[in-house]
């Protein structure tokens, strides 16, 4: 790890994974650590183990600190807005605040690429992590998902590369509010559209903390964007711009989809002109959304050296993550797809788009992120046959997508499956897909996807070898 580390004592508050990897970080660069979380310390002890050192103390529950006292560092965990009251007081008092992925990478010595957007960072992520593991390097995969960045540099063993040779990051916009150092190798922008306005506040908020993956970009370093997304029309990529699209062509640099006799082509971009065109053959993930998410990984994986030509090639046999349009399985000619992690009106739109008109049962609903549900309505009127509503959200959709299809409010997940179930006909297909966070319900997306896959199961009746397979 290059530089020594400056800060005597940081207060690091969340002790999610961030924050805890944040600690181990700390430690291992020598300093001492307060951890503080507003939680109970056997709430969070059921959860996570906590590094044990003489050099940490845990401030939970009614010990939260009220103050920075003996601390020269804030640093926050992703899930801890600008606006705690912790953060005015370090302001105050000229006290450094940071997070945890800026202070983690102060200390990668190896290059890295990032994603974000609004949908796809995961997929996105985890896919050009793939190609660049067929094509020979060794990257680590983390930042939102599985390992925080400094949990992962907590633990490289001294002076051996640690197994790894580049970082594939995905990057929220949460991540995004504290970064001033980060400089990605390759940054990519997916998409853009409403979400987390309850944190951000507004979409123009929003979208200027994305634009951040591009911060401290030279010539030296690719952006990666969607040509096609209006959100991000106006979005300045900070290195050589590589752009994709599902129309466009890409320019000097960047990738097409192209579709010939129904089938999927990649054409390539460097220098100005073509310098290849790949079909999408044998790739077992397919579909307009994750076509977009092919090319930004190409993108990424390119900006760490990967070669353009047969890069498609290097994307076989990656297999999206579970929850994310997974065709669960086939009830009397219907199928079932679990799209719990669908939480944005964007998602929701993406994933329609799989299917033919009029053929969707869609149940949506949850905890609202203050969205507005009416941006579905023409979307809802060619493909949805019947929503089903449930949760906090059902009132608010019910209203704002009159119109669209005809609506009904369900008492649980489960009726909704079962009512779904009664209602369609061989060739419909029944879509969770629920435009909302889970929390009114459920403890997180996962818990309420695989709650949907339970009651499919069940209209199955013991049938458990049915395909568990993505649509697109
Ligand atoms: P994130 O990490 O940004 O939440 P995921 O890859 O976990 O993204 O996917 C979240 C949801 O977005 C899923 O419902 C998935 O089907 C959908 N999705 C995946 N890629 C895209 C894309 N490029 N555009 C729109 N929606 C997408």
């Amino acid at each position: 790890m290059p530089n020594s580390f400056p800060y005597k004592r940081p207060l690091v508050i969340g002790a999610g994974i961030s924050g805890v990897g944040l600690v181990k970080l700390i430690l291992r660069l020598g300093a001492e650590a307060t951890l503080a979380d507003v939680k109970k310390e056997s709430a969070i002890r059921s959860e996570t183990v906590l590094p044990e050192s003489p050099r940490v103390e845990y401030r939970f529950g009614d010990a939260f600190p009220e103050t920075l006292d003996g601390h020269d560092l804030l640093a926050l965990s992703p899930g801890v807005p600008l606006n705690h009251p912790l953060v005015k007081l370090a302001r105050e008092g000229n006290v450094e605040v940071t997070g945890e992925l800026e202070l983690a990478v102060r200390y990668a010595d190896k290059p890295y690429a990032a994603v974000t957007g609004s949908n796809g960072k995961t997929t996105c992520a985890a896919l050009a992590a793939h190609i660049l593991k067929a094509s020979g390097f060794k990257p680590f995969l983390g930042g939102n998902i599985g390992f925080g960045l400094a949990e992962l540099l907590s633990s490289l063993p001294a002076g051996e590369g640690g197994g790894c040779d580049c970082l594939v990051l995905e990057v929220s916009s949460f991540q995004l509010e504290t970064v001033e150092r980060f400089h990605a190798k390759g940054a990519a922008l997916l998409n853009l559209t409403p979400d987390h306005l309850d944190r951000h506040g507004s979409m123009a908020e929003y979208s200027r903390m994305k634009e951040r993956i591009f911060l401290n970009q030279t010539e030296e370093d690719v952006s990666v964007l969607n040509l096609d997304d209006p959100a991000l029309a106006g979005t300045r990529p900070g290195g050589r711009l590589f752009g994709f699209s599902r129309r466009k062509d890409p320019g000097k640099s960047g990738a097409r989809l192209i579709k010939r006799d129904g089938r999927d082509f990649i054409e390539f971009h460097e220098g100005g002109g073509i310098v290849s065109e790949e079909e999408c053959l044998g790739l077992s993930f397919s579909g307009p959304a994750n076509m977009e998410n092919l090319m930004a990984a190409a993108g990424l994986a390119h900006s760490l050296g990967v070669p353009l030509k047969g890069i498609v090639a290097k994307a076989r046999g990656f297999k999206a993550d579970r929850h994310r349009l997974e065709l669960v399985g086939r009830v009397n000619g219907v199928e079932y797809y679990d799209d719990s992690k669908a939480t944005n009106t964007g998602a929701v739109e993406a994933a329609l788009g799989n299917f033919p008109p009029r053929s969707v049962y869609l149940v949506m609903g949850g905890r609202d992120k203050d969205l507005d549900f009416s941006v579905l309505a023409a979307a809802v009127k060619r493909k949805v046959k019947r929503l089903l509503l449930i949760g906090e959200a059902a009132p608010k959709i019910e209203s704002q997508l009159r119109g669209s299809a005809p609506a009904e409010r369900l008492g649980s997940l489960e009726e909704a499956v079962r009512r779904a179930g009664d209602l369609a006909k061989a060739g419909d297909a029944v879509l969770l897909s629920p435009a909302c966070a889970s929390y009114d319900m459920f403890k997180n997306y996962k818990e309420r996807g695989e709650a949907f896959q339970r009651e499919v199961l069940r209209l199955k009746e013991g049938s458990p070898d049915d395909p568990r397979e993505t649509r697109c």
